[in-house]
């Protein structure tokens, strides 16, 4: 508990970048920063935020319009948005978690220039897992809150939301090919960006996987059906994984590392 406690004090006001590719547990990184006192702060919601608070300025105006379209924001629409919404009281003095931008090099080159941040996270997963997650561990999701599940965190009841008791679907265009390609190209958008960060010693990794010679307390570990999961990892090797309750633990070490033991 105490050791808690210095934690969240030596996290008072950090600002926090989260990167990685869909399904590589930033909302659950999130929540685990945010329980450490932080805001957290996703692209789509401070979106939806805006439009919400002056839903007929010509800002809000412009946003719905382009959502609907199906197409990305221009940069000049969403970096003053962001700006803004990083400029708030509570970000300023709780500090926050931005996650879900940039998603680009120039967005990244203009974060850097305007926030003097404290840490860029990379969340390091297996592409077989998260190819493996969609596909063969049949992930679902509810259609009402958008909770998911898979076979390694299954809902207690089969088809049906825990947290809000309604139907769970698989989507239609969880396809291999389409999940591919969305990977690949997701991939080098991050690739495009990271090295920015990395030249200003701001970038750490926070792997999922665990080395062979690693001792481990078998809770902290992945398990699909009751048994330890192995998974491939992108240089072909086999390795464990952590669970969630691990990589809560890995990532206060590392935010420990960085901001108390300097
Ligand atoms: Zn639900």
């Amino acid at each position: 508990m105490k050791d808690l406690s210095q934690l969240k004090e030596a996290m008072r006001g950090r600002k926090i970048l989260l990167v990685g590719l869909k399904g590589s547990g930033k909302g659950n990184r999130s929540r685990d920063l945010m329980a450490l006192g932080l805001v957290h702060i996703g692209l789509g919601m401070i979106m939806r935020e805006q439009v919400r608070k002056d839903p007929n300025s010509e800002l809000s105006l412009k946003v719905v319009k382009t959502t609907r379209q199906g197409e990305l924001l221009p940069d000049d629409l969403v970096l003053p948005i962001i700006m803004d919404r990083l400029n708030q009281a509570d970000c300023q003095e709780q500090g926050f978690v931005l996650d879900g931008f940039p998603r680009t090099k120039a967005q990244a080159d203009w974060l850097l220039s305007r926030v003097s941040l404290d840490l860029v996270l990379y969340l390091d997963v297996p592409k077989t897992f998260l190819i493996d997650g969609i596909i063969r561990f049949n992930r679902r999701a509810c259609v009402v809150c958008g909770s998911t599940y898979s076979d390694f965190d299954p809902p207690q009841v089969e088809g049906i939301c825990d947290k809000c008791g309604n139907k769970l679907v698989r989507r239609k265009s969880d396809n291999l090919e389409v999940i591919k390609a969305r990977l690949q190209s997701d991939e080098e958008q991050i690739r495009s960006f990271l090295p920015s960060f990395k030249t200003k010693r701001l970038l750490q990794t926070l792997p999922i996987i665990v080395n062979d010679d690693q001792k481990i307390d078998d809770r902290n570990l992945k398990k699909l059906k009751g048994e330890v999961y192995w998974v491939q990892t992108d240089t072909g090797d086999k390795a464990r994984m952590l669970n969630y309750e691990g990589m809560r633990r890995r990532l206060h070490n590392l935010l420990k590392k960085k901001f108390i033991e300097v």
